[in-house]
């Protein structure tokens, strides 16, 4: 999940309006997320898009775009995380590197782009990534217990939310129903885990276990190509070290990683709002938690977060920080 910012004191009434209004659920998930959105879709579209070539598909949806011979960018442009699940073709077999919100069908929509067998694989395993595992057979996956608990699915308490007003503004596919909007439960048939390469047939992927943003967050790393997959771990917006799961150590520690590859890789693929951004952004990423922890950066609070600006992006981190707290209160629940 994500990331943009918006008008504190809208924020926080709305915050307040949320939480009261849903007594006895444990999603926290909407913590921080910005839930007045305030006609978040005036800012698209998004120039990043416009030098891609689109391809064509049947449900208006989605919008699929070529952003490399054999790698397509699958972007939902109507819901407010602008999620963008990416199908990356080899000669023998598929890979899905995310399923998407789950409000569109995203088997048609993959049946229609290839015939190859598809496998899927999440960056991770917020709703809005894995919406649409249910209808594959397929599944890679890690093992965490974090991924077990969410491939069980989430209840429509825990996730109406997301498609309620202010958070769509395109029409949504006939027979779908906020109403009845559910994160459906999907069974891992692979384990995934660091290190593994994944051969499609001509195109190799190597599986990068990035926790930090969620317990079981994945890049995806084509060094052929030199692009890096980033699922959560990276994208132009306000970036999430707070969820429940979330480890801000444990992000540090992968955005230092990720800033060592960064001289192999050309082009970073994020999971919202743009596809495709300069390698060295990791190198930038890396920056900023080491300016964050060192207390270099300054900050603002927002619904009692402190989200530090970098420009391209910003962090969101506890306050107090997780530094200067008891080591246990990093990774709460
Ligand atoms: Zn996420």
């Amino acid at each position: 999940m994500t990331r943009k910012p918006l008008p504190a004191v809208l924020a926080a009434a709305l915050l307040v309006f949320v939480w009261g209004c849903r007594p006895g659920t444990d999603n926290q998930e909407v913590r921080g997320r910005g839930e007045g959105k305030d006609r978040w879709w005036d800012a698209l579209p998004r120039a990043a898009w416009s030098g891609l070539e689109r391809v064509e598909q049947s449900q208006e949806w989605f919008e699929v775009y070529r952003v490399r011979p054999g790698v397509l960018a699958i972007y939902e442009p109507g819901q407010f995380e602008e999620v963008i699940s990416y199908l990356i073709l080899g000669s023998e077999r598929a890979l899905l590197f995310d399923t998407g919100l789950g409000i569109g069908d995203m088997r048609r929509l993959v049946s229609e782009l290839t015939d190859l067998d598809v496998a899927v694989l999440n960056s991770h395993t917020h709703y809005d990534h894995v919406g649409g595992n249910h209808a594959f057979d397929a599944i890679y996956g890690t093992t965490t217990d974090y991924t077990r608990a969410n491939a069980r699915g989430r209840g429509h308490d825990q996730v109406a939310e997301f498609v309620g007003p202010g958070w769509i503004w395109k029409p949504t596919p006939e027979g779908f129903s906020p109403d009845a909007y559910v994160s459906r439960p999907f069974t891992i048939s692979t384990p995934v885990e660091d290190g593994q390469r994944l051969d499609l047939g001509g195109v190799e992927l190597e599986v990068l276990g990035t926790s930090g943003h969620a317990p079981d967050a994945l890049c995806l790393l084509d060094r052929e190509r030199r692009l890096l997959f980033t699922g959560d771990t990276f994208y132009p917006a306000t970036l999430y070290t707070h969820l429940p799961g979330s480890s801000f150590a444990d992000y540090r520690t992968t955005a230092r990683r990720l800033a060592a590859l960064a001289p192999a890789v050309d082009v970073v693929l994020p999971a919202h709002n743009e596809p495709t951004l300069p390698g060295t952004e990791l190198v930038a990423l890396a920056d900023a938690f080491a300016a964050v922890e060192a207390g270099h950066a300054s900050f603002v609070l927002t619904d009692g977060l402190r989200e530090y600006d970098f420009g391209r992006f910003s962090l969101l981190v506890t306050d107090p920080p997780p530094w200067q707290r008891e080591p246990s209160a990093d990774r709460a629940e």
